[in-house]
């Protein structure tokens, strides 16, 4: 692996046969979570492709020339072309893989891939999920010196790192960004030296056994696992949602809303997220109108009456959606009155659907003892029905979900944890 400037850009790499890119930046975490895998797949690859490193904030005016506008981001080169597609953000092994394989023959990546060597490594607990909840319970076993591995399939936080703005985490006086808050968290655990394993694919989990397999050839052993997956926005399930995911439908409002600069969204629900993260579009767009199968909305009061008050919201009640489907720029959200059963077609310019969330849980869910909704059933130590296994956070059956009550159940799970394996 080599290190390069700008100067260096067209003999090394437009004249260089095939070579992968990386831009990385310093203070970054997800340049930090990429850095293992490239060093990996550059011992594996490393004959047949050149892997290297450039310093984006030291080569600036390059990186802006090519259109690299976050760090890390990954370029594949095959004699000066670009040509397979660029990678940022959370980059998953599996991922630049896909890119690697696209510059070989068949035949040279079945023999590369046949050097792998599977590794196996032991801890005394594994952590699945680095949101609040998982995060807590690295930091506090971490502090009780007891030997532990977070691993995530995406970049550390949860859902706390796209959420606008945190009111209501004591300790601070004004609100707190989300990213900010998430971030701190992040470092804080990986300070005390948490080993982190992030942007991952969870290819086997046995709780049984205590391991998990991750990127297919990497085996995790411990002697206690703590599940802190967390939950996934529902989907309505009306045709055409699946097909404009990320083109038009966003369940984000921070990821997404700025892109609708004075422009129309609809949004679908009347929870507590789906007021809050309205009011908070609304900063952004013309108008916002609300869709929401109740006769009232059922986020919290002071919630309700701020944006009942606020006048780009309109609220449609007794409405579901009934379909999705786009025209030109237009999403065109088919509604159904679920008394009258009228139809109506809203015409806006993107859709933002915040209907509850349903929890991570993937391939342990046969496993486990779940309550009715499909939530972990843990004891009062955050123990599940699976001796050694722990669930905190939103994946477990409470009542209340808040990053209070993740960071809470992390902190028990932990201690419970702690003074058993004292
Ligand atoms: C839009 C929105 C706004 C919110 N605003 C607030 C607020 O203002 N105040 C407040 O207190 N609460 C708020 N909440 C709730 C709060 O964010 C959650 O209660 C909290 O994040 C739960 O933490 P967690 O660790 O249980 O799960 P999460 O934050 O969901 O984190 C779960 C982690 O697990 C990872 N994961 C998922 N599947 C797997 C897998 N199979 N293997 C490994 N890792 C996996 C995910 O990538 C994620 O990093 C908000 C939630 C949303 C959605």
């Amino acid at each position: 692996m080599r290190e390069i400037n700008s100067s260096d850009f067209e003999r090394e790499v437009l004249q260089g046969g095939k070579v992968i890119l990386d831009f990385y930046s310093t203070e970054c975490p997800p340049c930090e979570a990429l850095a293992s895998k490239f060093e990996d797949l550059a011992r594996l690859y490393g004959n047949d492709i050149k892997f290297m490193k450039i310093y984006r904030q030291g080569n600036r005016e390059l990186a802006e020339k090519l259109g690299v506008k976050s760090s890390p981001t990954l370029l594949f080169y095959d004699n000066g072309k670009e040509v397979a597609e660029r990678l940022s953000g959370g980059i998953k092994k599996s991922e630049i893989i896909v890119g690697l394989d696209k510059m070989l023959s068949r035949e040279r990546v079945t023999e590369i891939k046949s050097r792998i060597k599977p590794s196996v490594s032991e801890f005394d607990v594994i952590i699945l999920g680095a949101g609040p909840g998982g995060l807590t319970a690295g930091l506090y076993l971490c502090q009780s010196k007891i030997n532990t591995v977070l691993i995530d399939i995406s970049l550390p936080g949860g859902h706390v790192s796209t959420t606008h703005e945190v009111s209501n985490y004591p300790g601070f006086i004004e609100p707190l960004p989300g990213y900010l808050l998430s971030h701190n968290m992040s470092e804080q655990t990986k300070l005390c030296g948490t080993v982190y394993k992030v942007a991952v694919d969870i290819t086997n989990v046995d709780l049984i056994k205590k391991e998990v397999v991750i990127d297919e050839f990497e085996t995790v052993k411990a002697k206690k696992i703590i599940i802190a997956t967390g939950t996934s926005p529902n989907l309505t399930g009306a045709p055409g949602e699946k097909e404009l995911k990320g083109n038009g439908i966003s369940y984000c409002a921070t990821c997404d809303a700025k892109y609708y600069n004075d422009k129309d969204v609809v949004v679908i629900g009347g929870g507590n997220s789906a007021v809050e993260e309205s009011e908070y579009i609304t900063r952004f767009v013309k108008s916002l109108t609300m869709v929401h199968q109740f006769d009232k909305l059922t986020a919290n009061k002071q919630a309700q009456e701020k944006a009942l008050r606020n006048p780009k919201i309109k609220v449609l009640f007794e409405n579901e959606p009934r379909s999705f489907k786009r025209e030109g720029d237009k999403i065109i959200t088919e509604i159904e009155n679920v008394k009258t059963h009228k139809t109506e077609k809203l015409v806006s310019d993107g859709v933002f659907i915040f209907i509850g969330f349903k929890p991570n849980l993937g391939m342990i869910k046969d496993t486990l003892k779940l309550d009715q909704w499909g939530y972990i059933k843990t004891n009062e130590d955050m123990q599940t029905s699976v001796p050694g296994v722990y669930a905190v956070g939103d994946v477990i059956s409470k009542k209340y979900r808040q990053i209070t009550t993740a960071v809470a159940d992390g902190t028990i799970a932990a201690m419970a944890i702690a003074k058993e394996l004292d």
